[in-house]
């Protein structure tokens, strides 16, 4: 049996462990949803009033230049490239993941239809457990193009495997499943779909910040993610997207906004795309929340992803271990997998009645959240979980099951 005083030894001795200071944390929470929206920094509230304050509130329109909001999109991608083994060049923090998948997976058809011997191919193969927006991004916009492409969904790994062949024009997978945090094998489905002459979008959006990911080293074509997940960049913050250089030149998005032009401010009246990443932009950005993603970025910058990662997997393996061990008898089922190179930083159990589970969890300070159909999901976030906290919140968990302190309803009746 694991106990709290050996959760509280393993916090003595992480070198993460002093970056919790950088996040405010509510008093008698424990968080567990940094998978969702992502813990504020502590430097995130000064950054905004002098954002307000005194770039908007003072210097007002010169500010796009005297404070760098024009150039902000490029700078914070970055910042933020190391993280997902991107260089520098090849992100720019902006818009929605919705949107930036869109123009991905856009300008993705237009690169196959542009190539003789790829312009047949009409499928764009996915998964059914993909996160909803995903999908109906997909569906949009092939409807829209009405050009015959077909969305493939796949339930399985083995099924990718088969999936995915000559018909092939986009895959487009997200690393980390939203419901049981289950990863691809990032190098080994981008090396199949190169095999079958496709291109490959990876959605980071759960893996970002807490996994550690190599888009150069494992030759993605494109990728796109959330800032306010993992990376903390707060509530609807911009997201990201990061176009291979060996794409950048014959990258083309239908939202070709002035952003995005070869000389945004000549005001010409054709459109002629800027060089480099900056073509993946479309209009003016939310400066405001933009900023802020630089609070989060910060204090990855103290650490690296190798020492995340691995207190990442320190942290899911003893939830798994103290829920089997302390709640046994229970009837809980493991929806993540135990495999540490299959697994993100979120761990999923599914309970007959897991969303009044969560509702109570949630009650006593301990945030994680419900997903369908019956899927408890917690995240943990190396750059604020504690051991202590992954024990006080198995311990809140025994006391709920064995007490029965939960309500048998489900989310739709509580509704009404
Ligand atoms: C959270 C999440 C999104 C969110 O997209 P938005 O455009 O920010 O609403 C998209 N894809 C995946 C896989 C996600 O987990």
């Amino acid at each position: 049996m694991i106990e709290r005083d050996a959760c509280a030894a393993l916090d003595a001795a992480d070198k993460l462990a002093p970056l919790r200071n950088q996040f405010d944390l509510p008093h008698g929470v424990i968080y567990l949803d940094g998978n969702s929206l992502g813990a504020q920094p502590k430097s995130a509230a000064a950054r905004a009033a002098q954002v307000v304050a005194r770039e908007w509130g003072t210097d007002l329109i010169r500010s796009w230049n005297k404070a760098g909001w024009f150039e902000l999109p490029a700078r914070l991608g970055d910042k933020l490239a190391p993280l997902i083994g991107a260089g520098a060049g090849e992100v720019v923090v902006t818009d929605s993941t919705s949107i930036n998948l869109f123009k991905a997976l856009a300008a993705a058809l237009a690169i196959q239809a542009g190539k003789p011997l790829a312009a047949g191919r009409k499928v764009i193969v996915t998964e059914r457990s993909n996160f909803p927006t995903d999908i109906y991004i997909a569906q949009g916009l092939t409807t829209w193009l009405d050009r015959g492409y077909t969305l493939l969904p796949v339930d399985s790994a083995e099924q990718l495997a088969t999936a995915i062949d000559a018909d092939t024009a986009v895959v487009m997978l997200t690393h980390a499943n939203y419901r049981t945090g289950a990863l691809h094998d990032m190098r080994g489905v981008t090396a199949q779909a190169h095999r079958h002459g496709a291109l490959i979008i990876w959605d980071l959006a759960h893996s970002a910040g807490a996994v550690a990911v190599d888009v150069t080293a494992d030759h993605a074509d494109f990728a796109v993610g959330c800032t306010y997940k993992y990376l903390n960049g707060g509530p609807g913050a911009p997201a990201f997207i990061w176009v291979a250089p060996r794409h950048q030149d014959s990258f083309r998005h239908p939202l070709s906004g002035w952003w995005s032009h070869a000389a945004p401010f000549a005001m010409q009246p054709s459109y002629e795309p800027a060089g480099g990443i900056r073509r993946a932009l479309c209009g003016t950005q939310p400066i405001v929340s933009l900023a802020m993603v630089e609070c989060g970025l910060d204090i990855f910058a103290q650490t690296g992803m190798a020492a995340i990662r691995s207190k990442s997997l320190a942290l899911t393996d003893l939830f798994i271990a103290l829920v089997e061990q302390r709640c046994a008898g229970h009837p809980l089922a493991l929806a993540t997998p135990r495999a540490h190179q299959q697994r993100g930083s979120h761990v999923s159990f599914a309970h007959p009645h897991g969303y009044g589970v969560m509702q109570a969890l949630i009650e006593r300070g301990v945030i994680g959240d419900y997903r369908e159909p019956s899927i408890m999901r917690f995240g943990f976030t190396p750059l604020y979980t504690r051991f202590v906290d992954v024990w006080d919140a198995v311990d809140m968990l025994v006391d709920i099951l064995d007490g029965e302190k939960f309500s048998r309803d489900g989310p739709h009746e509580s509704v009404t």
